[in-house]
């Protein structure tokens, strides 16, 4: 090992996880123009079915639905909650349910207390959610902007998708999610498609003081200390970047990628564990080339007259069909 640094006497380079959406790498894809608002009738003059698409089920108790809020990334204002909380009380039994997908659902609302109860949530900024066949709301862990693990924008990404796709009518539900780091706190391999970042590394030989915390933390023996030099084996490093973010002297290179996952499934009885058919994307102008063209795949081949699920779609059609269909996309140019 080579002579040790003092830490304190070597100054760090300016910090790597501040950017939020780098300027220039916009998704190049137009967004779809967002559906015309539906006339909203009293709901006491919609069927089940119509309540549904907009976000309020039926409860089992007969007359009485669940009003389900619109939410992105997991993410409420503190005004949000006061408003949902007020309307919970002065609406409904006072109670919220936290949804598994980071959504806000208020039960036991009569149906006559819809409409006033919507009224008071928009007044709030609180708009209702949906459910039945089409792209759900986008969960997402607290990525970079929060977490010290996260080598991804999470949240933002998760917006840009709730921005082209949400309420999107397809055959069947179409979840996204997304994770900011292998950790996998948003478990992404279990949706529709997920995505996952990470980070491809390059060691900065200048800032290092040979402390090999690194070394020590790198759960995949892909880092050694050779004389006063890391040497990565890149057969071996999974992109997790748990050595940039336990590094003391930010003395790690890298560039970010998002692992995209395809297919998976978890109903009881029908499990299917999300596939990587591509590499991951480097840049989110890639990255959304390939959400736009599963969209368009799945929306092109699922049999909507079964609600077919994307998972059931690629085994009935195929995985070399949808791979080479993303694939096209991943290698256009921007
Ligand atoms: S997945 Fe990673 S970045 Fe996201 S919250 Fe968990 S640890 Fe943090
Ligand atoms: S990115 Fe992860 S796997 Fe690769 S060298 Fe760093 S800690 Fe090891
Ligand atoms: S964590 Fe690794 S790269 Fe960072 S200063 Fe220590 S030995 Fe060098």
């Amino acid at each position: 090992m080579g002579d040790k640094k003092d830490h304190k006497k070597v100054k760090a380079p300016k910090p790597y996880f501040k950017d939020v959406w780098p300027e220039g790498d916009e998704p190049a894809t137009p967004a779809p123009a967002p559906a015309p608002a539906p006339d909203r009738k009293p709901a006491t003059k919609m069927g089940r079915m119509a309540l549904k698409k907009e976000g309020m089920m039926a409860n089992i108790v007969k007359g009485h639905y669940s009003l389900r809020l619109h939410n992105v990334a997991g993410d409420f204002t503190s005004d949000q909650l006061h408003a949902i909380a007020d309307t919970a009380t002065k609406y409904a039994k006072g109670k919220v349910h936290l949804t598994s997908r980071q959504s806000i659902e208020i039960p036991c609302m009569d149906v006559t207390a819809l409409d006033a109860a919507r009224d008071d949530l928009e007044a709030n900024d609180c708009t209702t959610g949906l459910c039945g066949p089409r792209v759900r709301t986008v969960p997402a862990c607290q990525g970079m902007t929060v977490c010290p693990w996260g080598n991804i924008d999470t949240k933002a990404i998760a917006a840009e998708i709730d921005r082209r796709y949400m309420g999107r009518v397809l055959a069947g539900k179409f979840k996204f999610a997304v994770t900011g780091c292998h950790n996998d706190c948003q478990l992404v391999e279990a949706r529709d498609m997920g995505i996952t970042g990470g980070v491809r590394v390059t060691w900065l030989e200048d800032p290092c003081i040979q402390c090999k915390i690194c070394v020590r933390n790198c759960k995949h023996d892909a880092l050694k200390l050779e004389g006063d030099k890391i040497v990565v084996n890149y057969d071996n490093c999974q992109s997790c970047g748990v050595c940039v973010h336990s590094c003391p002297q930010d003395s790690w290179g890298f560039e970010r990628i998002y692992t995209m996952t395809f297919g998976g499934l978890f109903k009881t009885g029908n499990v299917r564990v999300g596939r990587e058919v591509l590499p991951p994307a480097t840049s989110r102008k890639q990255l959304f080339r390939v959400i736009d063209a599963t969209i368009d795949w799945y929306d092109q081949h699922a049999d909507s007259k079964r609600m077919e699920r994307f998972a059931d779609t690629l085994e009935r059609v195929g995985w070399d069909d949808f791979t080479e269909y993303v694939r096209a996309a991943y290698d256009a140019e921007d």
